[in-house]
């Protein structure tokens, strides 16, 4: 395969990638719409590459005791049985020290074969010192000092291994998330050439600009990197931060890595229209738009559901809007695939807990990661009202999948609640955590259960993407209306909404909502009119299914960010399939 090319590119990139099961170089949902981007744009034959760091001690393995205290352990893998290694070498200088650079080729191939490479960075060399060799292990790991040098692995490091690459046509970089974005620098200084930093015009910041676009995935501060000025001068020199503090990227005393990234890109996005909003209100000085996020549906359509679509719409797996026509699949034939999918999932569970689901029962799922804004608690804060209603009106069972930070003691904590909260539900409502939350693991629970639930403090929900797995395997979400949500929620048809659009501080009036409508809504319907829970199972897929997917988004990345002012008659046949 030869890499390089003429023609332009699409650079992506991303501190994490979700590229399969096998290869643990993802924390959570950033990751995985990454991963689904590539997926997507191999689909459609965006000429797209990509760059992350290999990640070699991968995020962690989650272990919970009986009493849901959570411990970790490295993942291993092995990156020879699953990567190519490259001979491209590179570098970067961190504390005057000549960091050395190679990297990993993995293909992530399309529908119609056109191919995605990615470039997974590795400084584990020998001519690296030891602590050096240790800066593309761990995902998320180590402490600002570590993330700062990763950071410029991922950021200078990745554009200079392209060039080494010989991607030598007009080249679109796309920053996901602020991670990446000291590429910016690099590119500020190969637009400098040999002249001095005083001569720096704004005409080279323009320059920089017109190849970058930038996407914000969280209005949470911990989602945007911010490293003291004493440890970026240690860490990258004197002239380099003078340099940042040039083109923007210094503010208070910080280097603020999306300042950095909004300043130095000509089109920014958010990942849903709330959440361009609050980004809008975030960084008022910035135009930012919105791109809401998708899933790659063939990716997450369990086998069952994919076989149901190829049966009615074999389309689908080009075309995504086929999956519109899934309203005109008999009830029936909806009701007995989700049958089998839920039975997949109880067999799952059983697998690994020795707990008996019961297939009749209202399934209720929740999996995300373990941290304090996504409330996973939320429907056990009245249990009294809880036990009442599963007597009442209808059974309940829950199943829950998450993991917490290593440093986050708050998504700790909710774990151990929720298992405190099945010992004080004594089987009146049945509670099962699974361990390990991962790719795999993730399409069983969306595809397996009867209820999607999604309840985060608003409006801190980005966009949220396990609910659009959800509905494209026919799962409702009930969602506060939060993320993706608010888009997606059409009440009693594609799911329902937890209380209202506007912030509600302490939770209470989510809460009571959430039961209210659990006990007279859902439960009398799910028990009562299966027929009726059915269409809104079929309505998800073919409402939400056809539209939330990366197929989708990656078309409006080409269309408003990446291409913006290209007419079909300006592209090579191979691109114009996009068009
Ligand atoms: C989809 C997914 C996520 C993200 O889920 P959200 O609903 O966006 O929080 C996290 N982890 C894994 C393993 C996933 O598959």
């Amino acid at each position: 395969m030869t890499l390089g090319t003429a023609r332009t590119t699409v650079a992506y990139f991303s501190m994490e990638i979700c590229l399969e099961q096998a290869i643990p170089t993802y924390s959570g949902g950033l990751g995985v719409l990454a991963g689904d981007t590539l997926r997507s744009a191999a689909d459609l034959g965006v000429p797209l590459v990509a760059v992350t760091l290999l990640h070699r001690k991968g995020y962690f393995e989650q272990h919970l005791d009986a009493t849901g205290q959570q411990s970790e352990t490295p993942v291993s893998w092995k990156p020879e049985e699953v990567l190519d290694r490259l001979p491209e070498r590179t570098s970067v200088t961190i504390e005057g020290r000549e960091v050395h650079v190679t990297a990993w080729l993995y293909s992530v191939k399309g529908v119609r074969g056109h191919v995605v490479p990615v470039f997974l960075l590795d400084t584990n060399l020998p001519e690296n010192s030891e602590w050096d060799r240790t800066l593309t292990d761990c995902l998320y790991g180590g402490d600002e000092h570590y993330r700062l040098c990763q950071e410029i692995v991922l950021g200078m490091g990745g554009a200079a291994l392209l060039q080494e690459l010989e991607y030598n046509g007009p080249v679109t970089y796309h920053l996901n998330e602020g991670h990446s974005a000291l590429l910016t620098l690099q590119l500020i200084e190969q637009q400098l050439g040999a002249r001095p930093r005083f001569e720096l015009e704004d005409e080279d910041i323009a320059e920089v600009r017109k190849h970058c676009v930038f996407t914000t995935h969280t209005p949470v501060p911990a989602g945007h990197d911010k490293f003291g000025v004493d440890m970026v001068k240690s860490v990258l020199g004197d002239d380099r931060l003078a340099l940042l503090e040039l083109i923007g990227g210094v503010s208070d005393g910080y280097l603020n890595m999306t300042h950095l990234a909004l300043h130095l890109t000509r089109f920014v996005n958010g990942v849903a229209m709330r959440h361009r909003d609050v980004s809008q209100a975030m960084f008022p000085s910035y135009n930012i738009k919105s791109i809401t996020n998708g899933v790659h549906a063939r990716t997450w359509a369990a086998p069952v559901f994919a076989a149901l679509f190829d049966k009615h719409v074999p389309e689908w797996r080009k075309d995504n809007l086929y999956l519109r026509y899934v309203e005109s699949i008999p009830l029936q034939e909806i009701r007995s695939t989700r049958a089998e999918s839920k039975a997949l999932l109880l067999r799952e569970v059983e697998k690994r807990t020795g707990v008996q689901l019961d297939p009749a029962v209202m399934t209720i799922g929740f999996a995300r990661r373990a941290t304090p804004y996504k409330r996973a608690d939320l429907i056990f804060s009245d249990i009294e009202r809880l036990a009442s209603i599963a007597r009442n009106v209808g059974k309940i069972q829950l199943v829950f999948g998450g993991k917490a930070h290593p440093h986050d003691g708050g998504g700790k904590e909710l774990i151990r609640r929720i298992f405190a909260a099945d010992e004080r539900l004594g089987g009146l409502v049945d509670v099962v955590y699974l361990e390990n939350y991962e790719m795999a693991l993730a399409a069983t629970m969306v595809a397996g259960v009867d209820l999607w639930l999604n309840n985060p403090m608003k409006p801190l929900e980005a966009s949220g993407t396990s609910g659009m797995k959800a509905a494209i395997n026919g799962v409702p979400s009930f969602s506060v209306l939060d993320g993706w949500w608010v888009e997606g929620c059409v009440e009693g048809v594609t799911g329902w909404a937890i209380g209202d659009a506007l912030p509600d501080g302490d939770g209470s009036r989510d809460v009571l909502d959430l039961y209210n409508k659990l006990e007279r809504v859902i439960l009398p319907m799910f028990y009562g009119l299966p027929f009726s829970y059915a269409e809104v199972m079929r309505s998800s897929i073919a409402l939400n299914g056809s539209f939330f997917n990366t197929q989708r988004m990656v078309r409006q990345y080409v269309h408003n960010a990446y291409f913006p002012d290209r007419l079909a008659t300006d592209v090579s046949v191979e691109e114009t399939a996009l068009l």
